[in-house]
């Protein structure tokens, strides 16, 4: 094995060769929804207020991250991004940053009809909205919240206000909402909004996965070909997570993430921070790196990119999910930051 760099400056490049330019933060573990495959109804043990990263720590870290680490992608995450009072703030300060970030997030929209403005002005250049189902019932049974209505205004909000591409997230789950991936798709194709599928992960916190009951990309891939014709999409995928096919000749597009059964970690170019100020290499990771205790400490911003690159160096090949002593994470996908 080669040795972890000791340089301070330069890319975040692990032993594999893989360098990491897509840095997810997380700005809460708390979330408005309860998403049944996420956590339990009666929420998580919160992180406490002084183990978050306050707003100028995060600003500190994601400058790091920019300025002396080759980051171009910033997106931010949760929990619910859209909860943290701070979040227009911190948004302008990372588009204030040299080299300019892109700048995304992934959110549930609740509150993104209200906020949308706000964020595209203090530089947001697009989001994800994470949408499982279009029937009312449904989504208030998935979510244990009557709002969908609230994020359907915060798709047209955010599509109004001039985030693009809007992307779409949608997980499947059988008997649960595995007929609707046509439907989804057509409401996507109607309001010109980007549908990506993504397999479910183990990541929730009530450790109730199931490898033979998830809906792997082949069956999503088989549902829609029944209403629409898919053809490969000709485009360079690049370390995208999503593989994309066009819909109907194009140009609308619709992916898949096959997380498990069509892993991406070769290409994987992402790189994590907690809301609790903890560097990890991967979804999956079981080690993370305490960045918090080092800029609390007084560490140099040289400092804190030797030990960022210290912490991508040990990243492993892949999620290993289906390694038979594959082990989920401590941290479930909200606090870690989805
Ligand atoms: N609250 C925000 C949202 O809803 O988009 C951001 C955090 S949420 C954890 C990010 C995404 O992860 C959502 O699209 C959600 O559906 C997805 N997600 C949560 N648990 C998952 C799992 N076990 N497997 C795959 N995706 C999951």
């Amino acid at each position: 094995m080669t040795a972890a760099p000791t340089t301070t400056d330069g890319v975040l490049v692990d032993r594999y060769g893989r360098v990491a330019r897509d840095l997810r933060v997380s700005l809460t573990d708390k979330c408005n929804l309860r998403c049944t495959y996420c956590m339990p109804a009666e929420g998580l043990p919160w992180l406490a207020g002084p183990q978050l990263l306050t707003d100028d720590e995060i600003v500190r870290l994601i400058q790091v991250a920019v300025r002396r680490l080759g980051v171009t992608e910033v997106r931010f995450t949760g929990g619910e991004p859209l909860i943290r009072p701070g979040l227009v703030g911190i948004v302008s300060a990372v588009a204030g940053l040299a080299p300019r970030p892109r700048i995304s997030m992934t959110t549930n929209g609740l509150g993104l009809a209200r906020l949308a403005p706000a964020l595209r002005a203090a530089g947001l250049d697009r989001v994800n909205v994470s949408l499982d189902t279009l029937d009312r019932a449904r989504f208030t049974e998935l979510t244990r919240r009557d709002r969908l209505a609230d994020v359907l205004a915060g798709l047209a909000g955010a599509a109004a206000a001039g985030l693009a591409p809007v992307k779409v997230n949608a997980v499947l789950m059988r008997g649960v909402n595995d007929d609707e991936a046509p439907a989804l798709l057509r409401f996507a194709l109607a309001h010109g909004y980007e549908l990506r599928f993504i397999e479910q992960m183990p990541l929730d916190a009530q450790h109730g996965w199931d490898r033979a009951a998830m809906v792997t990309a082949e069956q999503i891939l088989a549902a829609l070909r029944a209403d629409f014709d898919l053809r490969e999409d000709p485009g360079e995928r690049g370390a995208a997570p999503a593989e994309t096919w066009l819909v109907d000749g194009g140009p609308a597009r619709v992916g898949v993430i096959g997380s498990v059964t069509r892993p991406f970690c070769g290409d994987c170019d992402r790189t994590r921070l907690t809301a609790d100020g903890q560097v990890r290499a991967c979804l999956f990771a079981t080690e993370e790196s305490d960045l918090r205790s080092a800029l609390r400490a007084g560490a140099d911003d040289a400092e804190l990119a030797r030990r960022w690159r210290g912490a991508m160096w040990g990243k492993r090949a892949g999620h290993g999910i289906d390694d038979p002593a594959f082990l989920q994470p401590a941290r479930p996908m909200s606090a870690i930051g989805g």
